[in-house]
């Protein structure tokens, strides 16, 4: 009988190691790139055709390779940065098997030219399909170039699964970006075709950030840079504002490679809790140093899924982190101060990590009843009274480094306001230009009011009780609320089929348009519950603050102003609704002054 068993010759373990490597252009683009960047090229030109389909090319200044290595790299589990088994799990870096070019070679035409530093000359080399065809001297500059021509020409099945064009070529830019946010001292290059798509010099991870996603506002990217035991956190998070309706720009790294994470996803969402719509992706470029021994990196062989000892953890670290990031960024109006603030968070180790900034809400607040006259000064009027006796100079004195606790009760210093129409109010505080949207800030400040309420909440009797029909499915949900509902202030009970009768409402809101409001709050709950998943009370005291608005038919006094003023700044998030829009813009002098340089 013969022998059954045979070995595979290597250009079929090539190719099967190729399907585990090369599932399509981009993974091309991703191995040619890190290897790029492991070779120390400070410079790196990528191009692509076709979607990468008939051409791929990478153009590095790196060491380039000598004549040796420049065939052994070719072969499989040929690698310069493994030499034990241990290395595997100590590395910095990822996935090191020495595969990635073997299994390229085996399911494409490539060419490489490579010239070490000091060396007179350089390798040509040409491989199909595993086979070398050619390999010579050539003059060509330092570093590496390799091509990559018609991918899985020898494998037809393969190239039936690649996508379009566009598809394939939206995957390669996406690559492309990842390599570059993690790598932003290395100034990289991107074309298809002709057309350039990206052209990044090097600098700092913000201007990466910046190049690679527009241009957004100076302040809109707060960084973060945190170090525990477990792990250290260090990039930048979006403002609120900058929030898509797209999960696209979030990006995790640890040590520097891209992971996919959805459970450390959702830890930064959930920091973005009350600030954004849950229907929007805040943009992050976060970068997580753990201990290599303690991140498993096999589970995924395309390595983008990574497995952590201590996920949980990681978890609520991140979480209180960016929290924190976020607080101090929208407790205070100028960004220089904050640097400072932000620098000073060092070293916390985790079991502290939950703080969260500490300003006091004045809850019995109600911006809508302007109607005493003599009412007894409110704290901010207190603190308003002595500062019209000082002297000019002290007035041109730079306001006190805020700290927390009291940014916004004894720092500030309203100077001027004015309303401007029935939305806007312009103001001086603190010497800056703030240009207050006024429905937006009744929203956040009736939020934090009825959220965070302490004392049960005054009812209004109606003179005329209303009654209001629902849907069957919307009186059975409002009936489910309607203790909570209640406890806001609102004075609601069910009246027969499909019906409620409101008896009253809470004491500060503009009265005549009960029936409205409370279908309002019922669809904004609606919507919030399908969306956020929020708690109960959360999402009502959501819904009646985007549903109550200003008394708009008289002008707010001046005392009315100033009081809606200082109460916004009181609450624990003033620059952002909520839902996350903007309640304030601010200038500073020195912005005014680039506006009128132009
Ligand atoms: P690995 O990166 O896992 O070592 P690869 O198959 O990607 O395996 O590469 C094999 C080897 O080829 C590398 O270890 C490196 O020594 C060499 N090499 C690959 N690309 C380059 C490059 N652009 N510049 C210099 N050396 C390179
Ligand atoms: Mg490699």
């Amino acid at each position: 009988m013969p022998d059954l068993i045979r070995l595979l010759p290597d250009s079929i373990a090539n190719q099967i190691a190729a399907g585990e490597v090369v599932q399509r252009p981009a993974s091309v683009v991703k191995e040619l790139l890190e290897n790029s960047l492991d070779a120390g090229a400070t410079n790196i030109i990528l191009t692509y055709r076709d979607g990468g389909q008939t051409f791929i090319e990478v153009i590095d200044n790196g060491l380039g390779m000598n004549e040796t290595d420049a065939r052994m790299a070719w072969e499989r589990h040929a690698t310069s940065k493994i030499e034990k088994a241990e290395d595997l799990f100590a590395l910095h870096t990822f996935g090191f098997r020495g595969e990635a070019l073997a299994s390229i070679a085996a399911v494409a035409q490539v060419e490489m030219r490579t010239r070490q530093r000091h060396s007179d000359f350089g390798i040509e080399l040409l491989i199909e399909a595993s086979e070398i065809r050619r390999q010579g001297p050539v003059s060509c500059p330092e570093g590496t170039a390799i091509r990559v021509k018609n991918l899985f020409f020898n494998i037809p099945a393969r190239r039936k699964f690649l996508k379009s064009v566009s598809v394939e070529g939206k995957h390669i830019i996406e690559t492309f970006e990842k390599v570059a946010l993690a790598y932003p001292d290395v100034s990289m290059s991107l074309y298809n075709g002709e057309q350039e798509v990206h052209r990044l010099s090097s600098g700092n991870l913000e201007n990466r950030i910046r190049q690679l996603f527009g241009d957004t506002r100076s302040d809109s990217l707060i960084p973060l840079n945190e170090d525990t035991e477990i792990v250290g956190i260090s990039g930048f998070v979006g403002a609120p504002g900058l929030s898509r309706k797209t999960r696209g720009e979030q990006y995790f790294y640890v040590n520097r490679r891209f992971i996919r994470n959805p459970y450390f996803q959702h830890a930064v969402q959930t920091a973005y809790e009350g600030l954004i719509d849950s229907d929007s992706f805040p943009l992050f470029v976060l970068f997580l140093e753990i201990d290599p021994s303690k991140v498993d990196v096999n589970v995924h062989p395309t390595k983008t899924e990574v497995k952590f000892e201590e996920a949980q953890a990681i978890y609520s670290i991140l979480k209180s982190v960016v929290r924190r990031a976020l607080g101090a960024y929208h407790h205070t109006p100028q960004m220089d101060e904050l640097i400072g603030a932000r620098i000073d968070f060092g070293n916390r180790n985790p079991s502290n990590a939950g703080y969260s900034p500490d300003v006091r809400v004045n809850t019995s607040f109600n911006p809508f009843e302007r109607t005493q006259k003599d009412r007894v000064p409110t704290e901010w009027e207190k603190l308003y009274e002595p500062f019209r006796d000082r002297e000019w100079e002290q007035l041109s004195k730079p306001p006190e480094k805020p700290t927390h606790g009291e940014l916004f009760t004894t720092s500030h210093t309203l100077r001027e306001s004015f309303q401007l129409d029935a939305q806007h109010a312009v103001c001086n505080l603190d010497g800056n230009l703030y240009i207050v949207q006024l429905q937006h800030a009744v929203e956040r400040i009736v939020y934090e009011k009825y959220n965070q309420r302490v004392q049960p909440i005054a009812s209004q009797q109606l003179l005329f009780p209303r009654t209001v029909e629902f849907s069957a499915g919307d009186f059975e949900l409002i009936c489910g609320l309607l203790e909570e509902i209640n406890e806001m202030g609102f004075d609601i009970s069910p009246f027969g089929r499909n019906t409620v009768i409101i008896n009253g409402t809470p004491a500060d809101i503009a009265k005549g348009n009960e029936q409205h409001m409370l279908e309002g709050i019922l669809a904004t709950y609606k919507s919030n519950m399908q969306e956020l998943k929020l708690q109960k009370r959360e999402n009502i005291a959501r819904s009646l603050a985007r549903n109550t608005s200003l008394k708009m038919e008289s002008r707010l006094s001046s005392n009315e102003l100033n009081e809606l003023i200082s109460e916004l700044f009181q609450t624990s998030e003033p620059a952002y609704t909520p839902g996350g829009k903007p309640t304030f813009v601010m200038f500073d002098p020195n912005q005014l002054n680039t506006l009128f340089k132009k």
